[in-house]
């Protein structure tokens, strides 16, 4: 039997959750998706009008077939949860089953177990300010969005995974080193997203002998990136200071991931993978 993914973090064909999207189908995997209640008319709107068929192409010539998107809002673990400003907005209005207990419910009842599931989503609403500037608020937005939506999503699904499973989600080197620019709180959350990643390692591990781990990506020019607004910087000075001095693409992020998530990586559990073009490892700009 092919294996399953449930991959949250989709809306669109230039993010990195597409780029895995198509990594796994490629190696056979049924893809289910995840995408944020605000963006999913427009997404799913696009999928029929085939506006993404040219980036659905896989090596073999065939499309990337999604079996079926799903409404989600990774920010909010269960109906009670949701306050009326959020429940009675149009755009949740039109969906319903949203919140990460009832989508992890919904795949439950359409197709029983996942084998893999990927988060590939990141929002922090000051992440152009200054840590120094965030306030408490947007510094706690962008953990609950960036950090705990991961914790969240492994706690529902767990149940519903089959024995031996991967699990992976996208992290940054600002958690670690000092980037200018990535504000908000958010190189905060991506250090507890590295840090849970060890934790829910030996959890998830111990439990049912899924692994656990995250890619430390190299810029790319998603949605999500363009909005902080420094991502052409930070290209360029990947493209001069990495190891490697070419543009890096979410194909190779993706392949990334679909390694970790085959059996090829059967051993490897709690670790940060940089898929960088090396940039991580440069002590000095040359
Ligand atoms: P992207 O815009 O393709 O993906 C981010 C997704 O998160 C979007 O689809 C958005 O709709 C979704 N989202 C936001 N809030 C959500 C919520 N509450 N519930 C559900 N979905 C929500 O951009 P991307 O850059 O590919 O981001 C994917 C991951 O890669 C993120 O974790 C990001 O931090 C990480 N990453 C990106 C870069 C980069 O340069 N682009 C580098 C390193 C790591």
């Amino acid at each position: 039997r092919g294996k399953r993914a449930f991959i949250a973090g989709v809306a669109d064909d230039n993010g990195y959750g597409w780029a895995i999207a198509k990594s796994l189908a490629a190696a056979g995997a049924e893809i289910l998706v995840g995408t944020w209640v605000p963006a999913l008319n427009i997404f799913e709107t696009s999928l029929r009008r085939g506006k993404f068929d040219e980036s659905r192409v896989l090596p073999d010539g065939s499309l990337v077939e999604i079996t079926k998107v799903y409404p989600l809002d990774a920010v909010f673990d269960c109906p009670e949860d949701v306050p009326e400003d959020v429940k009675s907005n149009k755009r949740y209005a039109g969906s319903s089953n949203w919140t990460v207990k009832e989508v992890a419910e919904s795949v439950r009842q359409d197709f029983g177990t996942i084998d893999i599931l990927v988060h590939s989503l990141a929002n922090g609403p000051e992440v152009s300010k200054p840590l120094l500037e965030t306030s408490r608020n947007g510094y706690l937005a962008a953990i609950s969005a960036s950090s705990y939506s991961f914790v969240s999503l492994l706690k529902h699904f767990l149940p519903i995974m089959n024995t031996g499973g991967a699990t992976i989600s996208l992290t940054y080197i600002a958690s670690e080193r000092i980037i200018p620019g990535y504000g908000g709180g958010m190189s905060s959350a991506k250090a507890a997203l590295e840090s849970d990643t060890r934790v829910l390692a030996f959890e998830a591990g111990r439990k049912n002998r899924v692994r656990v781990n995250t890619i430390s990506a190299g810029p790319l020019r998603s949605r999500a990136a363009k909005a902080i607004g420094f991502i052409d910087m930070m290209i360029d000075y990947s493209l001069e200071n990495a190891p490697l001095q070419k543009e890096l693409s979410a194909e190779e992020v993706g392949s990334a991931a679909a390694f970790l998530a085959s059996p090829l990586a059967s051993a490897i559990t709690g670790t940060v993978l940089y898929v960088d073009n090396g940039l991580n490892a440069m002590g000095v700009g040359v």
